[in-house]
């Protein structure tokens, strides 16, 4: 028996909350298991997580994979291609990858997104594609998970992402991470938030977002409310 087999349950906070729960990865302390409801989604997603994100104790990529019933989660930075990365036959065609886009054209869906969240293709000059078509008949979507430097070096060193349709998401409001995260861009998004506005969009299905985002706020409570109880550890 070691000593800390011998400490009761609940006496050592601290080493409680380096466990993590089995189901939805967080630690003990911020388990969400008791919010997630599960949500039957067709369009599969197909998470690229930055190896440096893996640790992030607010990361929602592993939350994404218990949520949505069509899903994984892949940590690495480079990968030979989709197939390889799913060990199945895939046609890039019918996949998207979520980019980030430039200022300028987030600029201009900004403007459409005050009724709520935009959804676009972009041709190869990323140009917006106007027909319904081009968001429609999509097998999946790609997200890359990191910050904006990570999502970067992510895109840059898998080059058969061109290959998929480009989309780009303008939320009509910013995230629930409020000030808890320090992204360069307000309206920088949770994976999950992104994956939830994403999907809620290309399948029609405005409901998605609610049901998936509900473990995420309290993720967000409980996060703030530990930290109120102990300043470090954050
Ligand atoms: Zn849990």
């Amino acid at each position: 028996m070691t000593p800390a087999d011998a400490t009761p349950e609940g006496a050592t906070p601290e080493g409680a909350a380096s466990l993590a729960c089995p189901a939805c990865g967080k630690p003990l302390s911020l388990c969400l298991c008791a919010a997630i409801r599960p949500i039957d989604n067709k369009i599969f997603v197909l998470i690229l997580q930055h190896p440096q994100e893996k640790a992030q104790a607010l990361g929602t990529a592993h939350l994404v994979t218990r949520i949505f019933q069509r899903s994984a989660l892949k940590p690495g930075l480079s990968w030979p291609g989709l197939k390889r990365v799913l060990g199945r036959e895939v046609e890039m065609k019918r996949w998207g990858v979520l980019y980030l886009g430039s200022a300028t054209l987030k600029a201009r869906m900004q403007e459409q997104a005050a009724a709520g969240d935009v959804l676009i293709a972009l041709d190869r000059k990323g140009e917006p594609l106007a027909s319904p078509a081009a968001l429609a008949g999509l097998d999946g979507i790609i997200v890359l998970d990191g910050n904006w430097a990570q999502a970067k070096a992510l895109w840059w060193r898998n080059p058969w992402l061109l290959k998929a349709r480009r989309l780009v998401l303008q939320p009509a409001s910013g995230s629930l991470y409020g000030a808890l995260r320090r992204e360069p861009r307000a309206e920088s998004l949770s994976t999950l938030e992104a994956v939830a506005r994403s999907l809620a969009c290309l399948e029609a299905r405005a409901e998605i977002v609610e049901t998936a985002l509900e473990p995420f706020r309290l993720l967000l409570k409980k996060y703030r409310d530990r930290g109120t109880r102990s300043a470090g550890h954050l």
